[in-house]
């Protein structure tokens, strides 16, 4: 890989967790129903996501993993209009350049191809039997960027992030069934039947989810729904709170202290409720060319969206009569 791809690598694929992230995302967009994500050593030696989604035509396999190359935009335009997770065509190219990949898709369910790839350099192509979708093996990542590998934290670390992760894009996607297993272990199963609070449960537990009650909320610009703890249902941190836009999971400050002005005084200091916040707005209104991993977005008439996820959760709460 030239150094340009590797540096560029670095932006979008800073760990493990990221290369999780832009292959499920990636499945999520191809319309998968089902994804099963394996991972050894927290992902270090192995990352394998398997979905069922449309698979990628083979004469267009070694486009897929071109810098720049991506089938979901194709005019300026769109870019103001993103529909799909990924838009930005540099994921496959970026953990390419930085690991040994096999991909194996089919668009057909009969047959399909097979191509190798490490260090960006493709090593081989074939045809091969395959199952409509697509499986990539992402196998010793960083192994050609050393400096990269030493910034990686300890196992535990890295796997409670690709947990952290999956728990996010599969509350973003209730109707699509997710696996992740590490180390023979399963550590996520949602079923994907598109409940939303079987989801919270196939992920806090079924305690935890039976607790939470639900909301829904509509404006002409926003609906807002889900599922928010009771005041005394609380955790010492923020982490359970996700926030949902159009199914993209978020990291929105304002739109979080949105939800505690909800819960008031209620809520003791410290403590913090457990909220999974879907909110379904025009893709004309959520700008998310702000960041390479699209995590921060910019919403158009935030202050109004801020307003309704309060007045929503003070309203259910005093409803609850809590
Ligand atoms: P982006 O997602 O921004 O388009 P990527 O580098 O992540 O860029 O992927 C490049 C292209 O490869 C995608 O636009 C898509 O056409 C194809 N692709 C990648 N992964 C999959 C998949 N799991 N199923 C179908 N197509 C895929
Ligand atoms: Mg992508």
């Amino acid at each position: 890989p030239t150094l340009s791809n590797q540096i560029a690598a670095g932006e979008v694929i800073e760990r493990p967790a990221s290369v999780v992230k832009e292959l499920v995302e990636n499945a999520i967009d191809a319309q998968a129903t089902q994804i099963d994500i394996v991972v050894k050593d927290a992902g270090i030696s192995l990352i394998k996501v398997t979905d069922n989604g449309n698979g990628i035509a083979a004469d267009e396999v070694e486009l897929a993993f071109q810098p720049h190359a991506t089938s979901k935009i194709s005019s300026n335009q769109d870019l103001f209009n993103v529909k799909t997770l990924g838009f930005r065509g540099e994921a496959l190219a970026s953990i390419a350049a930085v690991a040994k990949v096999n991909l194996t898709t089919s668009t057909n369910g009969s047959r399909g191809v097979l191509v190798q790839i490490a260090g960006g350099q493709q090593l081989n192509k074939q045809t091969v039997a395959a199952t409509k979708g697509t499986s990539i093996e992402v196998k010793d990542l960083f192994y050609n960027t050393p400096a990269r590998l030493k910034y990686i934290k300890t196992v535990n670390t890295e796997l409670n992030r690709i947990i952290d992760i999956v728990n996010r894009l599969a509350l973003a996607q209730p109707q699509i069934a997710f696996t992740l297993i590490n180390e023979q272990r399963n550590l996520i199963r949602t079923s994907g039947n598109g409940n939303l609070q079987q989801t919270i449960a196939g992920i806090y537990g079924r305690k935890v989810a039976e607790q939470m009650v639900s909301f829904e909320q509509q404006t002409s610009d926003f609906r807002i729904f889900g599922f928010i703890s009771l005041p005394q249902q609380t955790r010492a941190s923020r982490n359970y709170i996700s926030l949902l836009v159009n199914n993209r999971y978020i990291i929105n400050y304002q739109l979080t202290k949105a939800l505690l002005a909800g819960y008031g005084s209620k809520l003791m200091v410290g403590r913090y409720p457990l909220a999974v916040v879907h909110i379904k707005m025009a893709p004309l209104l959520v700008d998310v060319n702000v960041h390479p991993t699209k995590r921060e977005v910019r919403l158009s008439k935030e202050a109004q969206l801020i307003d309704l996820i309060t007045t929503t959760v003070a309203a259910k709460l005093q409803q609850l009569n809590l």
